[in-house]
């Protein structure tokens, strides 16, 4: 019998439904004569690529209808003047959440900016705080790909419960909190990295895969359990293209279900910032 294709998730489509209710929520604000949610983005130098994700950010953001507000410094700046400018942002009280660009040039240290900012205006979820509130299973902001990848597995329904789940990558950023949100969803996690020891031996027995290694086309599809969910969070420029940590073409015949290169993981990390934004906001005021 001929093997059916993976079901290949339309992450566009999912983020469209979702960025719709909270345009329907924004809506619901002005109706009650509140303020819309504010995010501010800081760009610190210029990097083309993460100038192009601050304006798709910043772009999700006025199609909602939520405020977006952006703070460019110049590469050369000291930290302590990006430190100012975020104890700025934190004691504005119309400002819901602040995201700082990431990566930063040398001699700013993300961890320090981390810090600085106020842990219930944190919208990529990287203050200390938030990430002790998540492995403590606490209620927090969460980094944003992660949570776009458990909404795009329950979303398709694939059962959590009792799965073998492999995340390749420890960042704070991808691997690591979407490890403990799988926990959450009481799957049994595996962490592999670049030290992992025959990591295709242990991709194999996942029934969900997530890759978040920065490799191009690390996963090939002999890596792969027949049938599973296979998330692919890589983003690598090959050639002036960019493609995933998956080699998508033989991925997509052995796996159940797979997010494609592009559109897939994206236009949900998108849209959980515009979630975590709404979740500031409405903790913020109490207006949930
Ligand atoms: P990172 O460099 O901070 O972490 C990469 C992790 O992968 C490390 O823990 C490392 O140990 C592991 N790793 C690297 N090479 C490996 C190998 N050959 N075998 C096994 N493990 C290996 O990166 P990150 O910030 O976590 O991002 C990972 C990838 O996801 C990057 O390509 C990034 O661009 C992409 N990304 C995409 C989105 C999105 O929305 N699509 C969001 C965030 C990150």
């Amino acid at each position: 019998m001929e093997r059916q294709q993976a079901i290949v998730v339309d992450g566009k489509a999912l983020a469209n439904d979702i960025r719709s209710e909270l345009a329907n929520r924004v809506t619901e604000l002005g109706r009650a004569g509140q303020r819309p949610p504010c995010l501010c983005v800081v760009l610190v130098g210029d990097d083309p690529a993460s100038a192009s994700y601050i304006k798709g950010k910043q772009r999700a953001c006025t199609r909602i209808g939520f405020e977006s507000v952006e703070h460019r410094l110049p590469a050369n700046v000291r930290e302590r003047d990006v430190l100012a400018l975020i104890e700025g942002l934190n004691r504005d009280p119309e400002v819901d959440g602040i995201l700082v660009q990431l990566p930063l040039p040398a001699g700013i240290r993300a961890e320090a900016i981390a810090e600085a900012t106020d842990p219930a205006k944190d919208v990529d979820g990287l203050h200390p705080i938030n990430a002790g509130r998540l492995l403590s299973g606490q209620p927090g902001l969460v980094p944003c790909t992660p949570l776009g990848i458990i909404e795009i597995l329950k979303r398709h329904e694939i059962d959590m419960q009792g799965a073998r789940a492999v995340v390749i990558g420890r960042s704070a950023i991808v691997g690591k909190p979407v490890g403990i949100l799988l926990l959450q969803q009481h799957a049994t996690v595996t962490f592999c990295h670049s030290r992992t020891r025959d990591l295709a031996a242990v991709t194999r027995e996942a029934d969900i895969l997530v890759a978040a290694a920065g490799s191009a086309r690390m996963v090939k599809g002999d890596w792969i359990k027949p049938g599973a969910a296979v998330i692919d969070v890589g983003v690598n420029p090959i050639d002036g293209v960019l493609v995933g940590d998956v080699d998508f073409d033989a991925a997509k015949d052995v796996a159940g279900l797979i997010t494609p290169p592009r559109g897939g993981v994206g236009p949900m990390t998108i849209t959980m910032l515009l979630c975590n934004t709404l979740r500031a906001y409405e903790s913020r005021t109490n207006s949930s």
